[in-house]
């Protein structure tokens, strides 16, 4: 049985992280395997390469981390001069190992592997409009439904097909593809997540983030744009696609999903986490001791916080940084520790101090009173929380797993409510306008959707996440916890 580990639940979850290689002379299984090392923060259920050598398609795909999924073995059978790698967080489809991407798909001779980042909104229609044409499914994932899809459309070449394709898919996708002789990177008309494009040594490389471009030596060259298709072979890399058009960058990749390392729209990750402190500085400035950012992805903020503030930084919770996933099912007794198993509080730093929290968000509002009680069991007289985004009121249907509008705190309660529910003697919010002025770029190159209910594409369809299982539910390995 694979396990969920029961302190990540209360997050937003990114969906996955995406890499592809083409290049001759170098081990791209190899390669690839430290590119999704490097993207692991993207997904940690489960792993999986394709390569290809001109002469079919070798996959090995695992449940669990990138090293829990490969061994030296693994990689040495996986021979080629194209590689594609998927780590997944399940938007679409349980936490099985039928489900680990990436997805082979076959079909009138052709075949690819595709791996994927986002979510289709229209899978459902889809998938049943392919099964009555013929395709088969062996998963239940939205990115079985685009690979079939792109064998299923029309056009004499894999650029065409992949066009026709993105006229009928409705959501998040930024793609990395393999067919026996070419690598193919696409990302959706708004550029919901993103995707960036690299050299590596004679070759090129595609990857949902840069900082997977530096782990492995590669350079970072652009971003593929929005609308884009990049076929990459052994005439270079060709570039297609409509590229104009509303763009919907998701805004959490600034606030919590992006490694702070990685640069996206010319923008060190860090930096921006960095402003939104400054921004919280600025808008709740409180009387107190000492600041703390939440670890990991609420320190840089915190440090800014504090620099602007002039109110001393400290660490008060240690993180469990290997905390992330365990196969070994956790009683009820380690279920209600709940985030004791990741944090431990500094009792000696902390106590009798007023703090200054400061943390990326608050989604369901289950982990952050348990934060709260820890600080103050561990003696802290006051806590004042400073948050680098502004109240979820709305889910996303675009890849994260935020939790049905039902379950966001935000969406039941007023700001006054939620500070008092959290037990926090103070509760400040980022505003949009602050938190788009900390990022810098401007405002209507963003999906905000989770804070405004402004979708960029109309959602009419709530998808069930297994609504493209065959299997019954109860016969799922995976538990959510
Ligand atoms: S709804 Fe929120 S989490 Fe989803 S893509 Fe838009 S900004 Fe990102």
């Amino acid at each position: 049985m694979l396990y969920n580990c029961p302190v990540k639940t209360a997050f937003m979850h990114e969906c996955c992280g995406v890499f592809g290689v083409y290049a001759s002379g170098i081990n791209v299984a190899q390669t690839t395997f430290f590119a999704l090392f490097a993207l692991q923060h993207r997904g940690q259920e489960s792993a999986g390469i394709a390569v290809t050598d001109g002469d079919g398609i070798k996959l090995h795909t695992k449940m669990g981390l990138v090293s829990q999924a490969f061994t030296e073995n693994d990689i040495a059978l996986l021979k080629g001069h194209i590689g594609i790698g998927h780590n997944r967080y399940s938007t679409t489809g349980s936490s099985r190992p039928v489900n680990a991407q990436p997805v082979i798909a076959k079909s009138g001779g052709l075949t690819i592997a595709l791996a994927h980042n986002g979510n289709i909104i229209n899978s459902k229609p889809l998938h049943d409009e392919l099964q009555e044409r013929g395709y088969h499914f062996h998963t239940g994932t939205d990115s079985e439904v685009i690979a079939n899809l792109i064998l299923a459309s029309p056009g004499q070449n894999w650029q065409t097909k992949i066009e026709h394709a993105m006229h009928r898919l409705q959501g998040a996708y930024s793609l990395v593809m393999l067919t026996e002789d070419k690598l193919i990177g696409v990302r959706d008309p708004f550029g919901v997540r993103p995707l960036c494009l690299g050299t590596i040594d004679n070759g090129w490389s595609i990857a949902s983030e840069s900082c997977a471009l530096d782990h492995i030596g590669a350079q970072f060259i652009r971003e593929v744009t929005p609308g884009e298709i990049v076929v990459i072979d052994s005439h270079g890399v060709k570039s297609f696609g409509k590229k104009d058009g509303k763009k919907a960058l998701c805004i959490f990749e600034y606030i919590y999903f992006a490694r702070p390392d990685s640069i996206i729209q010319g923008k060190l990750l860090y930096l921006t986490r960095e402003a939104m402190g400054r921004a919280l500085a600025r808008e709740y400035p409180v009387d107190a001791d000492l600041v703390m950012g939440v670890p990991d992805s609420a320190t840089a903020a915190g440090i800014s916080y504090s620099n602007a503030s002039g109110i001393p930084y400290c660490e008060g919770l240690l993180k469990n940084r290997y905390v992330g996933r365990t196969f070994i099912a956790p009683d009820q007794r380690m279920r209600e520790l709940g985030v004791q198993l990741k944090f431990n509080p500094l009792s000696q730093v902390i106590a009798g101090k007023r703090l200054v929290v400061v943390d990326d968000s608050i989604v369901r509002g289950t982990t952050t009173p348990k934060i709260v009680g820890m600080l103050r069991k561990a003696g802290a007289a006051q806590v004042h929380l400073r948050i680098c985004a502004p109240p979820i009121r709305y889910p996303c249907f675009f890849g994260v797993d935020t939790a049905p509008r039902w379950q966001l705190i935000a969406a039941r309660m007023t700001v006054p409510e939620i500070r008092e529910f959290l037990d926090a003697d103070s509760l400040g919010y980022l505003s949009l306008d602050g938190l788009i002025g900390a990022v810098g770029l401007p405002k209507d190159i963003f999906c905000l959707a989770c804070f405004t209910g402004e979708y960029p594409i109309p959602v009419q369809i709530e998808m069930d996440k297994l609504a493209l299982e065959s299997l019954p539910q109860e016969n799922f390995s995976a538990i959510k916890l």
